[in-house]
């Protein structure tokens, strides 16, 4: 089967990693890519936004699967202009996408389909916005409306600055503020079957001890020792399988990845946010224990067939992802300057690795920073304090002038079983 990923992140890099090593995947192709996909990928310079271009491409490769990445080409209709192609996509339609895409659509798809959330209010001027802030009192959250690249929400508990996002904003729904350790729960599905991964969870403020601001994600660990089974059985009964059963009553069924982020509060679980596309940086923890080969995986997604699927397979052992930032993210990252030591930091019996996020390659070849986020080095081992102690390794030969990482992802999680019971998170981000 040939393969054409769509993306360019470290995201994109995991799964292509993961399809290079499915022996069903005869060639893989990446649209626009980057340096690291390069050497597993043919890459191509498409637009990922221009639906007809990337199925012009699709149909020009035989591709027998196109895999869609990233929120933004789902919510311009990347997959339907494929999918009308007739060529087999993973991903959703621009509709069900909407999921991501609208915060307020969420909402009423989950208060449908009786999904536990955050009680919330849609508010469209100020008036309204100040009410809504009044009803729920501190700590407030205040979410843009729309797609805004994880940076759209701000949980602050100073009344000005909750008004002033949401003037910014215009349209956003204000919430209660739901306490609790938080999980990513990712599940593939083809509109009817779903087929929950293991829970992971990651690190969303810059700095140690979760400081600073909100980023797209600093570093991410699976499997969860604090959280057990039940988790996922609970969150398929209660959140997924309504979620998507929904959707399809709708007429606009979701196939393709759905990301619950979830928190584990006093009262039971409850949904934070639904994302319609492989999460970045969990998905490099998740693809790195996942031992069914992807591609067949994800093919059947995108042909209906999730029933005839033999249960999923997975390591026992733990992985753990850091990203290594460039200087000034996630305000003002700056970007052009060699990255070094990427060999040196790959084990060579592939128990740590580097995937890239934001690099392309210079005029002489060298690797250099491209974005914000450069680079999610991963690493696996029996547990998680090994897959820790080689990630970190890895990060310590690697060089960029003025990049930053932050130094205790997994810590409380790899030191104990209750790691994410006694704290809000690593247990994870804020
Ligand atoms: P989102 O973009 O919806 O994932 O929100 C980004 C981050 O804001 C989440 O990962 C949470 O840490 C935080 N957040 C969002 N909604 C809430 C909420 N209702 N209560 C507490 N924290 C929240």
């Amino acid at each position: 089967m040939k393969v054409l990923v769509i993306g360019g992140g470290a995201r994109e890099h995991a799964l292509c990693r993961s399809l290079s090593l499915d022996p069903d995947v005869t060639e893989l192709h990446c649209a626009p890519g980057n340096a690291g996909i390069a050497q597993v990928a043919r890459l191509h310079p498409v637009d990922q936004l221009d639906g007809a271009a990337v199925a012009d491409l699709a149909a020009g490769l035989g591709a027998g699967l196109v895999v869609v990445g990233p929120e933004a080409p789902l919510v311009a209709g990347v997959a339907d202009a494929v999918r009308d192609r007739g060529i087999p996509v993973f991903g959703p339609s621009r509709e069900a996408a909407l999921l991501e895409g609208s915060k307020a659509f969420a909402k009423d798809v989950m208060a449908a389909a009786g999904v536990p959330t955050a009680r919330s209010y849609v508010c469209t001027t100020p008036e309204e916005a100040a009410d809504a802030l009044d009803a729920f009192g501190a700590p407030y959250v205040v979410k843009d409306d729309g797609l805004a690249a994880g940076k759209g929400v701000v949980v602050t508990s100073d009344l000005q600055e909750a008004l002033a996002h949401a003037a910014a904003c215009g349209r956003v729904v204000i919430e209660e503020f739901l306490d609790g350790p938080e999980v990513s729960l990712f599940a593939v599905t083809d509109g009817t079957t779903v087929v929950p991964l293991q829970p992971a969870q990651d690190f969303k403020r810059a700095h140690d001890g979760d400081e600073g601001p909100n980023t797209g994600g600093m570093g991410a660990y699976s499997p969860l020792p604090w959280a057990g089974p039940e988790l996922v059985d609970e969150v398929l009964a209660t959140v997924l399988q309504p979620t998507v059963d929904e959707l399809r009553r709708r007429g606009t069924p979701f196939s393709g990845l759905l990301y619950a982020g979830l928190a584990i509060t006093s009262r039971g679980v409850r949904v934070i946010e639904f994302n319609a596309r492989f999460g970045d940086p969990e998905t490099q923890v998740v693809l790195a224990r996942l031992r069914t080969p992807l591609a067949g995986l994800l093919l059947a997604a995108a042909t209906g067939r999730l029933d005839e699927l033999e249960p999923l397979r997975w390591s026992d052992g733990a992985a753990v992802t850091v990203v290594v930032a460039a200087e000034g993210y996630p305000a003002s990252p700056r970007s052009g300057d060699p990255v070094e030591g990427l060999a040196e930091a790959e084990a060579a019996d592939g128990t740590a690795y580097v995937l890239h996020a934001g690099t392309r390659l210079g005029e002489d070849g060298a690797v250099l920073s491209a974005g914000g986020r450069v680079l999610s080095v991963t690493a696996v081992g029996e547990d998680l304090a090994l897959a820790r102690r080689r990630a970190y390794d890895a990060v310590a030969r690697i060089r960029l002038a003025g990049s930053h990482h932050r130094t205790d992802i997994a810590l409380r999680a790899a030191g104990g079983q209750d790691a994410g019971r006694d704290g809000r998170q690593d247990d994870g981000a804020r």
